[in-house]
């Protein structure tokens, strides 16, 4: 490996993206965008100098970046890196480490334990919740639904790891009509069939009716959220848990980004019962601003979790300590556990709180401004970190969405809500200062002003 210069130039480029990042265009500019065309050429038939190959990334990749380490990115709900993760990430891509098992990597098992045990305890969950570390949200759901199958099976006296789905039980799926298209993914994928998902009705916050859940079995899996992807709200988790444990029901929560609510005095009522389902699924990447590709699963029934993922029919742990891989799909996994590890060790208790506190308060005082201005419509109650607004029209509300995405000072995206375009804000971001909700609410009044003058941003 050629070492040196190669790597002190490499953290040179990092250190200058990031000194810029937080004052430049939000999204890349067109020229940034035609400059991708670089890449565009067939594998080479010789290798490169390795120095070629990271000039390349920094002279077209960076510029054409989407800034959302920064301040002012409001698109999805996609957190940006506090400073100990993003250097924990820097220092932990050199050692490389595979978490797949204690032998591999004592470093990685040890943290994975450690961080099981600090989350059990932030979020309040029974003794001996088991964590396993994977991509995303995504995959957790996939994770804790696969122990819900495999438990609610068991039950029945079916063992899916021998038996396979094809002549079981059947299993019944009670969901909101506002789960997130990755809990119908994993529903898809585990084999529950979205044509058989007994679907129920929300109210106005997107949370679900608790008087509509059809009667619970031991044969059924509840689905709630913690974060409804629009209007952030939470189900009530307390009412529907309580039914669903004297059914015998599993509960999993898919709460992304709204699970860390619970890591804040002033907004844990809003996860009241949470502790009483049986899994649920939290990022890493979202409110708590770890680098990309963190997600957890958290499951209260631990065999039951171990048992489906690991189909050795032995589910012996292996270690003195964790083999991580008995809690996640893959064997081999970069050690992402460091950067989760990093975030939690750097902010704490307080830090989490206020961090996440003052992720609501921006999203508060977005909706207060916004809604200061004639021709926006706020339509939610700000109880977590996501707005939602619209203008008079779907096509004004799509021209101003557009108008806001070209100017650059800040990127929203849109969706749908009670069937009408609206603009969505997720304040996702440790570094969104009130400077620059002002900035963007600015450009919100400049794009409205233009689309009703029919004025083109960039003519
Ligand atoms: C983002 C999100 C997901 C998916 O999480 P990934 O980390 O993108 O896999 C699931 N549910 C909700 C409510 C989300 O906001």
């Amino acid at each position: 490996m050629q070492e040196g210069n190669l790597f002190e130039t490499t953290q040179t480029y990092a250190l200058d993206y990031l000194r810029h990042v937080f004052d430049r265009n939000v999204f890349p500019t067109a020229e940034a965008l035609e400059g991708l065309a670089q890449f565009e050429e067939s594998l080479p038939a010789e290798p490169t100098d390795a120095g070629e190959v990271v000039d390349l990334l920094h002279q077209y990749g960076s510029p054409a970046t989407v800034a959302q380490v920064g301040g002012r990115y409001f698109g999805f709900v996609n957190g940006s890196v506090v400073p100990a993760s993003l250097a924990a990430r820097n220092l932990s891509a050199f050692w490389d480490q595979n978490s797949a098992m204690e032998i591999l990597s004592p470093i990685s098992a040890r943290l994975e334990t450690i961080v099981e045990r600090w989350l059990q305890e932030l979020f309040g969950l029974p003794d001996k919740t088991a964590s396993g570390f994977v991509s995303g949200t995504s995959l957790a759901t996939f994770c804790g639904l696969a122990a819900a199958r495999y438990r609610l099976l068991k039950k029945q006296g079916w063992d899916i790891n021998e038996k396979g789905l094809f002549e079981a039980p059947g299993l019944r799926v009670v969901t909101s009509r506002q789960a997130h298209s990755t809990v119908i993914k994993a529903i898809g994928l585990l084999g529950f069939g979205k044509a058989n998902v007994e679907w129920v009705d929300v109210d106005k916050q997107g949370r679900i009716r608790p008087e509509d859940i059809p009667a619970l079995d031991d044969r059924t899996i509840v689905i709630l959220q913690a974060g409804n992807v629009n209007s952030g709200s939470f189900d009530d988790f307390n009412t529907v848990c309580e039914k669903a444990r004297a059914a015998g029901a599993w509960v999993h929560i898919d709460g992304a980004f709204g699970l860390w609510a619970r890591a804040v005095e002033s907004l844990k009522h809003l996860t009241m019962g949470m502790e009483k389902a049986d899994s649920w699924s939290v990022d890493g990447h979202k409110t708590l601003n770890t680098p990309y590709d963190s997600g957890i699963v958290l499951c209260a029934d631990r065999e039951a979790l171990v048992a489906a993922l690991h189909m050795s029919g032995s589910y012996i742990v292996l270690g003195e300590e964790r083999d991580g891989m008995f809690y996640t799909p893959e064997m081999s996994r970069r050690a992402r556990i460091i950067e989760l590890w990093a975030t939690l060790r750097y902010l704490g208790k307080k830090g989490i709180d206020e961090m996440v506190g003052r992720m609501h308060e921006r999203a508060v005082q977005f909706a207060g401004e916004l809604s200061r201005i004639n021709g926006f419509q706020v339509l939610n109650d700000v109880v977590f970190n996501q707005v939602m607004v619209r203008c008079k029209t779907d096509d004004l509300t799509e021209k101003v969405m557009k108008g806001i995405q070209e100017m650059r000072v800040c990127w929203v995206g849109g969706s749908v809500w009670e069937d009408r375009k609206v603009i969505r804000i997720s304040i996702c971001s440790w570094a969104t200062t009130e400077k620059d909700v002002i900035a963007s609410v600015r450009s919100f009044e400049t794009a409205l002003q233009l689309a009703r003058n029919k004025i083109p941003i960039n003519p």
